[in-house]
């Protein structure tokens, strides 16, 4: 079996552990085995970064521009193949696995061009004979944590900001799907990238992940995963003030209202809630639907949903693909349990399911009769699960869509500007959808939410910056 090491200072370094990498839609396939990295191993990382970082951050915008614009390159032309790679180790299907990768590659074109208009402000002074100018500096060595969900697009809109804005760079992938992350380093080997700007260290959260968030030459630390960890890393970093931005889960309401197109609202809520597996933070799990157009929409959705098939994440044809992994299905599973004990009714889906291959299917639950206390949607599953809340009309819909502790995204279906641009303005969420699903969004504009989802500095975008650069004042008398 091909083992994979980890990348520190330009070398491809062996750890005392390495761990298998399971394609979910078929656990006898082992994608390969990946280095798990120890405390000392994150230490080597850091020095390497702290030595290469002052060279790199001097660096001029168009060798930053060249090594960026490398990679987005080839991340591009080998979309079809790292794409299928994607949906192997991660599960989701293949058109959605070159997707997430050809969004990738963007990114990485993107920054290149960023690196290009990094400026500053030039601002007359109150005082005669001064002039002051604002620039951007690097960061320094930045900790890039990243989850299992977006194995290829995660990393790389926290990569290329931090290496366009001249940083160094720590990244550690998810445990459950390393393998982007390491074909994403390969190809920034071969970047021109002077050796050290960029490490790899693969493992544990608890491990790898920790004696990042803990290293004090660690400068800030971007993470995107469960808020548990984010909240507990988020206190650590704070009493050594070094910056953090996090983002974290969601719990995002598609608002259904009585005078939507059908076809719309189903398409959005279907692709919302349940493609991806259901796995992404952005994903529609409650459905706030309002009465007159409740049941036709339960109705449309259950002759849609039955339509979905769920296989393995490479067969042609498969609209959905396999959980992560055993514990976030029995997790589902668990959810499922939850649902029905608090009064939710299934009326789709919800079951474990078996294909030809040995892998963890759940076929996509969809309850009615849900409201907007229960458990089951205040908590996020992280699985293909919806529930349906039913409300009598606008207003009542706007307060549930606020009426909970995370604000990632928030979605209406209308054919009323009017509501249309009142929930725009209203809904307390980071990014807001109309007609469209809550999940799914363009790679160059700002991402992040509000309340418990995220905290920091948005990302992607011109707005990544914030995070990675910090700000000078210089005042010149002449
Ligand atoms: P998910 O459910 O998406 O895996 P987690 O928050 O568990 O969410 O993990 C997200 C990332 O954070 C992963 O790379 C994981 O290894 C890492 N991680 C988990 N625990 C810690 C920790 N205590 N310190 C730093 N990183 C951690």
């Amino acid at each position: 079996m091909t083992q994979y090491n980890n990348y520190i200072n330009g070398e491809w370094i062996a750890s005392p552990h390495a761990s298998k990498n399971i394609n979910p839609s078929d656990i006898t396939d082992i994608v390969g085995e990946y280095a798990q990295a120890d405390a000392s191993q994150v230490n080597d990382a850091v020095a390497a970064a702290k030595a290469a970082q002052p060279l790199w951050g001097q660096s001029t915008p168009q060798q930053r521009f060249d090594i960026l614009d490398f990679v987005g390159t080839e991340i591009l032309t080998r979309k079809e193949e790292l794409g299928r790679l994607l949906s192997r180790e991660e599960g989701k299907t293949l058109s959605e696995g070159i997707g997430e990768v050809t969004r990738a590659g963007n990114i990485f074109k993107f920054f290149a061009g960023e690196a290009l208009r990094v400026g500053g402000e030039h601002i007359s002074s109150v005082r005669p004979g001064i002039e002051i100018d604002t620039m951007r500096e690097p960061l320094g060595i930045v900790g890039l944590i990243t989850p299992w969900n977006f194995p290829m697009a995660i990393p790389a809109w926290k990569i290329a900001p931090a290496l366009a804005f001249g940083n160094a760079v720590l990244h550690k992938p998810a445990e459950l799907a390393p393998a982007c992350s390491w074909a994403l380093a390969e190809i920034i080997s071969r970047s021109g990238l002077p050796k050290g700007v960029f490490n790899l260290v693969m493992g544990k959260g608890s491990i790898v992940g920790n004696a990042i968030v803990n290293h004090r030459d660690v400068a800030g630390v971007s993470f995107t995963g469960s808020v548990e960890v984010g909240r507990t890393l988020a206190a650590t970093l704070a009493k050594r003030l070094a910056r953090v931005q996090l983002e974290m889960g969601g719990k995002n309401p598609l608002v259904v209202l009585d005078d939507t197109d059908l076809t719309v609202a189903v398409n959005a809520a279907v692709n919302g809630a349940f493609f991806s597996t259901g796995q992404r933070c952005t994903a529609s799990s409650r459905l706030v639907v309002t009465d007159g157009i409740h049941d036709r929409f339960v109705q449309a959705m259950i002759e849609r949903m039955s339509k979905l098939k769920v296989d393995d994440a490479l067969a042609p044809g498969t609209d959905i693909g396999p959980v992560i992994d055993e514990a976030q299905l029995e997790k589902d599973l668990a959810y499922i349990d939850l649902a029905k004990k608090e009064g939710g009714k299934l009326v789709q889906g919800g079951e474990r399911v078996k294909r030809g291959k040995n892998g963890w299917y759940l076929s996509p639950a969809l309850f009615t009769e849900t409201t907007n206390t229960m458990r089951f949607n205040c908590e996020e599953a992280f699985g293909p699960l919806a529930g349906i809340i039913r409300v009598k009309d606008y207003d009542e819909a706007l307060a549930v869509t606020n009426d909970t502790e995370l604000g990632l995204c928030a979605g209406v279906c209308t054919t009323s500007l009017k509501h249309a641009v009142h929930f725009k303005r209203n809904a307390q969420a980071g990014m807001v959808m109309v007609n469209l699903p809550t999940a799914g969004v363009d790679y160059h504009v700002p991402f992040g939410g509000r309340k418990g989802s995220s905290y920091g500095t948005r990302e992607q975008g011109a707005y990544a910056k914030e995070f990675y650069t910090v700000v000078k004042t210089c005042y010149v008398f002449s």
